[in-house]
C-alpha cells in the first residue's frame, strides 16, 4: 500500500482541526498485502531501533530501489509481523503510524486528508475524541510527517 492514495476513491475532506481519534485493537488484519516504502529517516530510525547497519537492514528486510519497501513473506504477512504483533511498532514507517488515515499532498504543498476503507476484518473503532493533530502527535507521526514535508518541498 502506498502512503499517497489516488483522490478518486477518497473523499480527502479532513484537516488537522478535524475531530477524530482511532482506537486499534491490534488484530494485525492490515498488516497483510501491503507495499510500504521506507523514506531515508524511516530506515535510519529502523536502523537504529534493529541495532544493525542500513546495509544489513536493507539486505534482510527490505525490497532493494529507488524507493526501498518491505518485504513481505509467502503468505502476504509483512516481514515484521509475527505472532505477538509487530515487531518494530516504536520504528514503524509513517504510513502504519496514519492507517486508516491516508494523506495527499498538492501541488502547493496543500495537504489533504482523508479516511481510507478499512480492512474488512479491522476491529478498530473510530471516535472524535481527538483532533486529527492530536492523533498524529499520538501515533509519534509528526517527526515522520514534517521529513515528509520537507522531502515535498525539495520535490522528491
Ligand atoms: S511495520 Fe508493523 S505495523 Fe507496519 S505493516 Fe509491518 S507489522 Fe504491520
Ligand atoms: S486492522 Fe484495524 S484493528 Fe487491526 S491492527 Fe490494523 S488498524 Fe488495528
Amino acid at each position: 500500500m502506498s502512503f499517497f492514495h489516488s483522490s478518486d476513491s477518497l473523499a480527502f475532506n479532513l484537516n488537522l482541526h478535524s475531530p477524530f481519534d482511532f482506537i486499534c485493537l491490534k488484530c494485525c488484519s492490515c498488516c497483510y498485502q501491503r507495499h510500504i516504502e521506507l523514506n531515508e529517516l524511516e530506515i535510519a530510525r529502523l536502523s537504529q531501533f534493529l541495532e544493525i547497519p542500513e546495509s544489513e537492514l536493507i539486505k534482510k528486510f527490505l525490497i532493494p530501489g529507488q524507493k526501498p519497501s518491505l518485504r513481505t513473506k509467502e503468505d502476504g504477512s509483512c516481514i515484521f509481523l509475527n505472532q505477538a504483533g509487530c515487531q518494530i511498532h516504536p520504528a514503524r514507517p509513517l504510513v502504519c503510524r496514519l492507517y486508516p488515515l491516508g494523506l495527499l499532498f498538492g501541488q502547493d504543498g496543500e495537504e489533504k486528508w482523508g479516511l481510507m476503507p478499512t480492512h474488512p476484518d479491522c476491529l478498530g473503532i473510530f471516535v472524535q475524541e481527538k483532533t486529527l493533530e492530536e492523533y498524529l502527535l499520538s501515533q509519534g507521526a509528526i517527526p515522520y510527517l514534517q521529513f515528509e514535508r520537507q522531502l515535498r518541498n525539495k520535490g522528491k
